[in-house]
C-alpha cells in the first residue's frame, strides 16, 4: 500500500491504473478509522481493482465552535488499518494541499442540506459537498463509498453527483455498530464510561420507534414524542433533533409510509452523536435493526 500527500501523486497513481484498464473505488474519510470505515474499504476492495482511501479532517465542514482542533487523529494507526482493509493508496493531504488559497467556489446542495444536521450545523454540508467534489475531481473514481450512518450526507452527495453530472457511482454501506448497538464513530473516543453507557439512548430510541411502527403506529408525532421522552429520561443526554422524513427527499412526514428515515442527534456531554434507521413502512419488512 502506498501513502501520498499530494494531488499530483494521486493523479499519477490513478492515471496509471486507468491506463491499465483498472476500476477505481474511493472511500473518503476523516481518519481515526474504525470498523465502520473498514466496512466501506472492504466493500470497495470487493468491487474494484484499485482502492483509494482519503484521510483528511476537512476544516470547511466544521463550525467555529465545533471540534475541528480536537478531532481525533492518528495517521500511523489509520495507515495500518487501511492496509488491513485492502486499500492500495492512502491520500492524506495537508490543509494547504487541499486549500492553497482562500476558497471562492463552493458546492451547495439546497433543501437536502437545510434540515436535520444542516439546521444544527450551518454550512456543514456545504463544506462536505465542496470537499467531496474536490476529492472526486482529484481521484476520479468509478465508485465512491459512503456510510448510512451519515444518511443526510449520503443523500447530499448523491444529489450533487446527479445534479452536476459527476461520473461516479455512489454506494451506501449499512451502519456498523458496537455489540451493544452504539453506532461506531470516531467521536465515541470522547465519551467517558458513564457517557458511553448513556450514549446507548440513541440506538435504544430508534429501536423503540421501530417497535412502535411494527405495532402499527403511523403518526410521526407520536413516535417522535416517545423517542423524546426516552432521551429526556437519560440525565447525560441533551436532544438536538429527531427527524422522521421521507428517505429520498428528507422531507418531514406527519403520517409514516414508504421508505422512512428516522434520524436523530443527541449531545452526550459536549459530544454530539448521530444515528438513524431506515424503515419500510407498509408492504416490505423493515431493514436491519440497531
Ligand atoms: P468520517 O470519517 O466520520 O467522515 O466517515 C467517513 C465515512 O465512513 C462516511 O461515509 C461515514 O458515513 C462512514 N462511516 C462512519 N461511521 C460509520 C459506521 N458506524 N458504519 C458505516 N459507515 C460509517
Amino acid at each position: 500500500m502506498k501513502v501520498v500527500g499530494t494531488i499530483a501523486e494521486v493523479r499519477e497513481y490513478v492515471g496509471a491504473a486507468k491506463r491499465r484498464g483498472e476500476s477505481v473505488g474511493f472511500v473518503p474519510t476523516m481518519g481515526y478509522l474504525h470498523d465502520g470505515h473498514l466496512a466501506l474499504i472492504r466493500r470497495a476492495r470487493a468491487e474494484n481493482d484499485v482502492v483509494v482511501v482519503s484521510i483528511f479532517v476537512n476544516p470547511l465542514q466544521f463550525g467555529p465552535n465545533e471540534d475541528y482542533e480536537r478531532y481525533p487523529r492518528d495517521l500511523e494507526r489509520d495507515i495500518a488499518l487501511a492496509e488491513t482493509g485492502g486499500a492500495d493508496l492512502v491520500f492524506a493531504p495537508s490543509v494547504s494541499e487541499m486549500y492553497p488559497r482562500p476558497m471562492l467556489t463552493y458546492v451547495n446542495v439546497e433543501k437536502l442540506s437545510e434540515g436535520m444536521c444542516g439546521a444544527s450545523r450551518p454550512g456543514h454540508f456545504r463544506g462536505v459537498a465542496t470537499v467531496v467534489c474536490k476529492l472526486f475531481n482529484i481521484v476520479t473514481p468509478d465508485r465512491a463509498y459512503f456510510g448510512q450512518k451519515d444518511a443526510q450526507q449520503a443523500a447530499v452527495i448523491k444529489r450533487m453527483v446527479g445534479d452536476l453530472n459527476i461520473n461516479v457511482q455512489t454506494v451506501t454501506v449499512g451502519t456498523v455498530r458496537e455489540p451493544d448497538g452504539l453506532a461506531m464513530s470516531s467521536r465515541n473516543v470522547y465519551l467517558d464510561a458513564g457517557q458511553r453507557s448513556a450514549a446507548l439512548v440513541l440506538s435504544k430510541s430508534l429501536s423503540l420507534a421501530r417497535r412502535m411502527i411494527e405495532a402499527g403506529e403511523r403518526d410521526a408525532g407520536k413516535v417522535r414524542d416517545a423517542m423524546t421522552r426516552m432521551i429526556q429520561s437519560e440525565p447525560l443526554a441533551r436532544l438536538d433533533y429527531i427527524a422522521l422524513v421521507d428517505a429520498e427527499d428528507l422531507v418531514p412526514l406527519d403520517r409514516l409510509s414508504g421508505p422512512v428515515l428516522i434520524a436523530l442527534a443527541v449531545f452526550i456531554g459536549n459530544t454530539r452523536l448521530i444515528d438513524n434507521i431506515l424503515v419500510e413502512v407498509g408492504g416490505c419488512p423493515p431493514t436491519a435493526s440497531p
